[in-house]
């Protein structure tokens, strides 16, 4: 089964299987300021392959290389269409990054052409990150944070405070964004601890100068003790579900 689902997986990049769905992230006043792109396969039998059913595979095989290529690509050239339309310039695009994809040596390289090649405003691209992929090899990853960060590409830290990361090392990471847990919010209003966690996390968000970001928002309850706590971002179905493209410019 799984060798077979690594067949298909090889074919799919070849015939170009994948798709790009957008979930709007919207601000304090409930305008959108960006969107995530997450990946989806449609496959011709199985339909739409959501990517935990495949990414981890990709990762294990090395396929997340042309894959995470790709995810970049496409993500870079939403950017430049949405960049020549008022409604829809200014939005960042947030795009995530799997751990061998990352450390192959020509990452930076790769993201960089991507910037240059469709000449859009670096800043608009957000790579998500996670605690996991920056232990994986913290003094390596600094290094090609830093080099992406001065071509303005941002940082955010994914499913914050779910790893076993060192809070000391949040001050050596050139971090735009902490993007807390969903398993924090959906807590909210039935564990105390969990919402003791996610205004620890605000808090020192805004010590640390960092953006806060929540995702799996699903409640408007949610929202407003979010809201109410300073988080700046917010993620999740009570504003919309992950949608192709051309649902997303019409939920706008
Ligand atoms: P993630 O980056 O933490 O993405 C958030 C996931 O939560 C998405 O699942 C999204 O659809 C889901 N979600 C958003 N709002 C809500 C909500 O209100 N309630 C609930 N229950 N869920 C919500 P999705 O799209 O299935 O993606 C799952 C994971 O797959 C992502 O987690 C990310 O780690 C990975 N992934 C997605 N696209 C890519 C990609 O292009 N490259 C890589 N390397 N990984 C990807
Ligand atoms: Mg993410
Ligand atoms: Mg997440």
């Amino acid at each position: 089964q799984r060798a077979n689902l690594e067949n298909a997986l090889h074919n799919a990049v070849e015939k170009k299987q994948f798709q790009l769905y957008y979930q709007v992230q919207v601000d304090n006043q409930n305008l959108p300021v960006g969107a995530e792109a997450l990946i989806r396969w449609q496959h011709p039998v199985l339909g739409t392959v959501p990517p935990q059913d495949f990414i981890p595979l990709a990762e294990e095989s090395g396929l997340i290389v042309p894959i995470g290529r790709w995810v970049i690509e496409t993500a870079c050239a939403q950017i430049r269409r949405w960049q020549g339309n008022p409604r829809t310039a200014g939005l960042t695009v947030a795009v995530n990054i799997s751990p061998r994809q990352f450390y192959q040596v020509d990452f930076v390289d790769e993201v960089l052409e991507c910037l240059s090649e469709t000449a859009i405003d670096s800043e608009l691209l957000k790579l998500e990150l996670t605690e996991g992929l920056i232990l994986d090899d913290v003094d390596a990853a600094i290094v090609k944070m830093n080099e992406l960060r001065r071509a303005g590409v941002q940082f955010s830290l994914d499913d914050f405070g779910t790893g076993y990361f060192s809070l000391s090392y949040l001050t050596k990471l050139p971090l735009s964004q902490l993007k807390i847990d969903q398993s924090f919010v959906r807590n909210i209003g039935i564990n105390d601890s969990d919402s003791i966690i996610i205004k620890t996390i605000i808090g020192m968000s805004q010590s640390l100068g960092f953006e806060v970001a929540a995702e799996g928002v699903e409640s408007q309850h949610q929202f407003d003790f979010l809201e109410a706590l300073g988080c700046q971002m917010f993620q999740g179905y009570l504003f919309s579900r992950p949608v192709a493209v051309g649902e997303f410019e019409g939920l706008l």
